[in-house]
């Protein structure tokens, strides 16, 4: 079997639904599991409502409501016109809403929301658009059933970022989704939502659906999970600063965490771990081109010397100097003891003789860590720099990926280089306002046509 994931632009409407419909459809051989997100933007609307309740806005809450009542509504219109289930799932909605609307009556009332209020609410949207997809997919043929995701999610009570139960979520999903597809149906769930062991809704966090289907895939030892989104996968360098960017066919899951962590927003790698664990590939299809190539995330995809470049701004540096102590036992340990203790995260490390550097990226509120670190030595701060990085799994094995990417670089200043011991990314820092220039010389550099044809 395969889990096919659509997210929410790709339940955002009529047509967006349609185009899933024909993507299943194409794919009925194959066993599919069907996990959506709400439908796009639906999760941040109800979240709206939520934060007006608690502020005790109880018109604008409800008005909220209203809003996403509607465009339920009309999309149900829209999708199953003139169907026997129209009514029947209209009614639904409406119950749904009218349910959602009491619930914001009374958090108006007490002028607060907890977290599980929250999750509470969010969970609408993947509720609906869950119920509204297996309507219409039955309208197109596709023997679709629709199925409680949180009768099959188990999780703690975390509430707004709860903890999946892998064990019971197992159970459950042969229990509850494997027989469905064994008689030959096409179970359709919602993703990011789920319950505590004893009934209460939560949801996996922001972006959870990938989340839902990565452990759905995991569970079932699905062939292949797929998550259909609005892009065409990931690129070798970020299409609104670079010229050419590639579709990567092949990623490494390592490759992709750290694209991930430099803001490639296809999606967070974390949540596909557990299928990738268990070796099953992930592909990342985009939707509107359903004929594309996608991306595949493996854990065994092959090694390149670079697969990737990416950047991001706004990156602060800051340097501890301390010639007599650097060499002391226990140095580090006391600078990354600072940086705990003050609840700052440090992303790339260099270490000379007599100075440690690290940047931070976010330098908000850092003055009492910068306080703390001036107990153990001269502290220097610089910011608005940059990060560019080189990411592929095969760049230290590279004689000359690291020259060639220094040398790229040019005229611009670098303050910092680091090659993490794994030789997954060369990570340099460079001024703020380098970094568009820095992104397209290093991606001219990697995947410019005439490096193409020279491969
Ligand atoms: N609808 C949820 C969100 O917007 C979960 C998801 O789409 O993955 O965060
Ligand atoms: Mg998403």
């Amino acid at each position: 079997m395969i889990v096919v994931k659509f997210g929410g632009t790709s339940v955002g409407d009529a047509e967006a639904i349609e185009r899933a419909a024909g993507i299943v459809k194409g794919r009925l051989d194959r066993q599919p599991a069907v996990v959506v997100s709400a439908l796009g933007g639906a999760t941040n609307a109800l979240l709206a409502v939520g934060e007006q309740a608690a502020k005790g806005h109880l018109i604008g809450a409800l008005r909220g409501v209203e809003t996403i009542r509607s465009r339920h509504l009309t999309e149900c219109e829209n999708l199953l016109r003139g169907s026997e289930a129209a009514d029947e799932i209209a009614a639904d909605i409406s119950a749904s809403f009218d349910e959602l609307a009491s619930l914001a009556e009374a958090l108006a009332t007490l002028g607060h929301a907890t977290p599980r209020s929250f999750d509470a609410i969010a969970s609408f949207g993947e509720i609906l658009s869950s119920q509204l997809v297996a309507a219409f997919f039955r309208l197109r043929d596709i023997p679709a059933e629709h199925i409680d995701a949180r009768d099959v999610f188990v999780t703690d009570r975390n509430f707004t970022a709860a903890e999946p139960q892998i064990d019971e979520i197992a159970e459950r999903a042969r229990e509850v989704v494997q027989p469905v597809i064994q008689e030959g149906r096409v179970p359709v769930m919602g993703g990011f939502i789920g319950r505590t062991a004893d009934g209460i809704t939560t949801t996996l966090g922001r972006g959870g659906s990938d989340y839902s289907a990565s452990l759905l895939g995991a569970a079932l030892h699905a062939d292949t999970i797929e998550i259909w989104t609005d892009v065409d996968g990931m690129l070798t360098g970020d299409p609104r600063v670079v010229k050419g960017a590639r579709l990567i066919e092949q990623i490494r899951f390592d490759e992709a965490s750290e694209l991930a962590s430099f803001g490639a927003k296809v999606l967070h790698p974390n949540t596909i771990a557990p299928a990738v664990r268990l070796g099953i590939p992930v592909f990342i299809y985009n939707s509107r081109n359903p004929g594309g190539n996608g991306t595949r995330i493996t854990f065994d995809a092959p090694r390149r010397p670079v697969s990737a470049i990416a950047g991001k701004g706004g990156v602060t540096v800051v340097k501890v100097g301390a010639a007599k102590m650097l060499f002391a036992r226990g140095f580090l340990r006391q600078v990354f003891e600072i940086f705990e203790r003050n609840g700052v995260s440090v992303d790339v490390v260099a270490t000379s003789e007599v100075s440690v550097s690290m940047t931070v990226d976010d330098a908000t509120g850092i003055e009492s860590l910068l306080v703390d670190l001036s107990a153990l030595g001269d502290v220097s701060v610089e910011r608005d720099l940059a990060i560019v990085a080189v990411v592929g799994a095969a760049i230290s094995d590279s004689s000359s990926a690291m020259g060639r990417a220094i040398g790229a670089l040019g005229d611009l200043q670098i303050h910092m280089v680091s090659l993490s011991a794994s030789g997954i990314n060369l990570t340099i820092i460079i001024d703020g306002d380098a970094l568009n220039t820095a992104m397209e010389r290093l991606h001219g550099e990697f995947f410019s046509d005439a490096e193409k044809k020279r491969k």
